[in-house]
């Protein structure tokens, strides 16, 4: 069972120190019940891995792992930038009270209002991604007489070793400059030949749910090598290092992951030795992690409803939300672990397969294997879905977005309403 999970003593579940089932009975389900002390526990923990970094750094929610007013004022609160991806997460930072300096803009196809939008609101930084924003940027700018801070993203060439729908490191990937074919070189000679970028570092993200410190340190030796040679060629000297993030977090008991702050501290010691040997001078480094903040703080709280079970074929157990809640298990085959929430040491010896509502049969949140035996009105209790849940969820077959709950010190707290049959005719004309 992950680390992070409570139990009381008679095996009930709790979240932030509130009974699960209490949480189900007050807010209906399905509930997306977050534990407010593991998301503060997990930003502790990444601020201490920088702590002993000479030139400080940043850490930086990736905000589209769970894009809320509330986390957004929690991560102001706590200290810490976010990054956005769209004007929509941009205007829900800026609502959340995050500091504009301590923003940044991502995405591959940043548009024209997107970028106008940032430029207006003087955001900490757009991490330019490729040569049409660079034009689109710069066209923007010139209007606005002003000039705007930006990283470059480069795609070092390193792949990570996850899912290729979350690997974003290597050479074909859609995101950021390559570096072979020389692309990368030229876009900063771009940047730099404009009166109009203040160009304060570089900037890579190799992928998602990565577990050695391995893949990092050589993203960061790689682009150490490139500051350097950056350096000579066009006396560019980068401010700022963002390695991204990607931290892996537990999800079933195959993931292990390292604490942030030893991936943290043994990646800021790799840059540090790096630039020394280079003969440069130390970078802030920053990082972003998404996922490793809110994931394992989430649980998703489902009602248990219909079975059906063909002897020899096959066992379903339905619950009352599914892929419009939690598409990663039908968009990447992601795996979960799942609870009674009555009782979290059931034995489990009954192999069913866990499926939602909607109408598909790919909507699948836990495919087959051993679980104990839920019966209708049961609790099930769905672990580590605080990241790419709620902020993928959908209104397929309409069916309302979750409830969500901040839980801390065993009190809860309404963060997100139920989505209301109302609520989803609200654009329709
Ligand atoms: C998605 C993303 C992240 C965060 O990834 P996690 O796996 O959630 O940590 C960080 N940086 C960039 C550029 C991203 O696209």
């Amino acid at each position: 069972m992950p680390n992070k999970t409570e139990v009381h003593n008679n095996g009930q579940l709790k979240i932030g120190g509130v009974p699960a089932l209490n949480l189900a009975e007050k807010y209906g389900t399905p509930l997306i019940a977050y534990d407010v002390s593991a998301i503060k526990q997990q930003i502790a923990s990444f601020k201490k891995g920088l702590a002993n970094y000479p030139a400080g750094g940043r850490i930086i929610y990736a905000s589209k792992a769970f894009s809320a007013l509330a986390m957004y004022r929690l991560a102001a609160k706590e200290d810490i930038g976010c990054d956005v991806v769209s004007g929509g997460e941009l205007y829900a930072a800026l609502a959340g009270g995050m500091d504009p300096e301590m923003i940044e803009f991502h995405g591959n196809n940043k548009l024209p209002e997107e970028l106008e939008y940032a430029v207006k609101q003087k955001i900490g930084c757009i991490v330019v991604d490729n040569f049409h924003e660079i034009e689109l940027l710069d066209k923007i700018l010139a209007a606005h007489h002003t000039t705007a801070k930006v990283a470059l993203r480069v795609a070092p060439g390193i792949e990570a070793e996850t899912h290729k729908y979350i690997a974003t490191g290597q050479s074909n990937s859609k995101f950021g400059f390559d570096l072979d074919s020389g692309q990368a070189q030229q876009a900063l000679k771009a940047l730099l030949d404009s009166p109009h970028f203040d160009v304060i570092g570089l900037h890579c993200h190799i992928g998602s749910q990565i577990f050695n410190a391995e893949g990092f340190e050589m993203a960061a030796v790689k682009m150490v090598k490139l500051m350097k040679r950056w350096s000579e060629e066009f006396g560019f000297s980068a401010r700022i290092l963002n390695l991204g993030g990607g931290f892996g977090i537990h999800y079933t008991e195959s993931d292990q992951p390292l604490k942030p702050e030893i991936i943290v501290a043994s990646l800021s010691q790799t840059v540090q030795t790096e630039i020394q040997k280079a003969g440069l001078e130390l970078p802030e480094l920053w990082v972003e992690p998404g996922r490793s903040l809110v994931g394992e703080a989430g649980t998703t709280l489902y009602t248990v409803g219909s079975t059906k079970k063909v002897p020899g074929l096959c066992n379903f157990v339905a619950v009352d939300g599914g892929m419009g809640d939690n598409i990663r298990p039908a968009l990447y085959g992601a795996a979960y672990t799942a609870l009674l929430a009555k009782d979290t040491n059931a034995p489990r010896n009954e192999l069913a397969t866990i499926v939602g509502k909607y109408c598909e049969s790919g909507d699948v949140l836990v495919q087959a294997q051993m679980l104990p035996k839920f019966h209708a009105d049961d609790i099930l209790a769905l672990l580590s879905t605080g990241a790419y849940g709620y902020s993928m969820a959908s209104n397929y077959n309409r069916n309302g977005r979750p409830a969500v709950v901040f839980c801390e010190k065993a009190k809860d707290q309404l963060v997100i309403k139920r989505e209301s049959y109302a609520d989803m005719l609200r654009n329709e004309l």
